[in-house]
């Protein structure tokens, strides 16, 4: 067993949830991004949560660059999300 699948094990789940936005923005040290990898691949109840999120702002970031006015913002984002196989 490597050393970020310990460090995955030792971080709960309540945790991994609290810091997913900035994992997802890449905005923890490299060693809490390891460790949360390690327990999102190893935990079914995390990835789940993780890969709807990731969904998620993929499509709104994708929405932003393509800058439409702000009321059809929400609609393509729904449209993104129904596109990765999301309700
Ligand atoms: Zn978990």
């Amino acid at each position: 067993m490597n050393e970020d699948a310990t460090m995955g094990k030792m971080l709960s789940c309540d945790k991994v949830m609290r810091q997913l936005w900035d994992y997802l923005d890449e905005e923890l040290t490299p060693e809490r991004m390891s460790a949360i990898a390690a327990h999102l691949s190893g935990c079914n109840r995390c990835f789940p949560q993780y890969d709807f999120e990731r969904a998620f702002l993929r499509a709104v970031r994708s929405v932003r660059e393509e800058n439409p006015p702000p009321a059809q913002q929400r609609e393509r984002v729904m449209a993104a999300l129904r596109a990765n196989g999301l309700p």
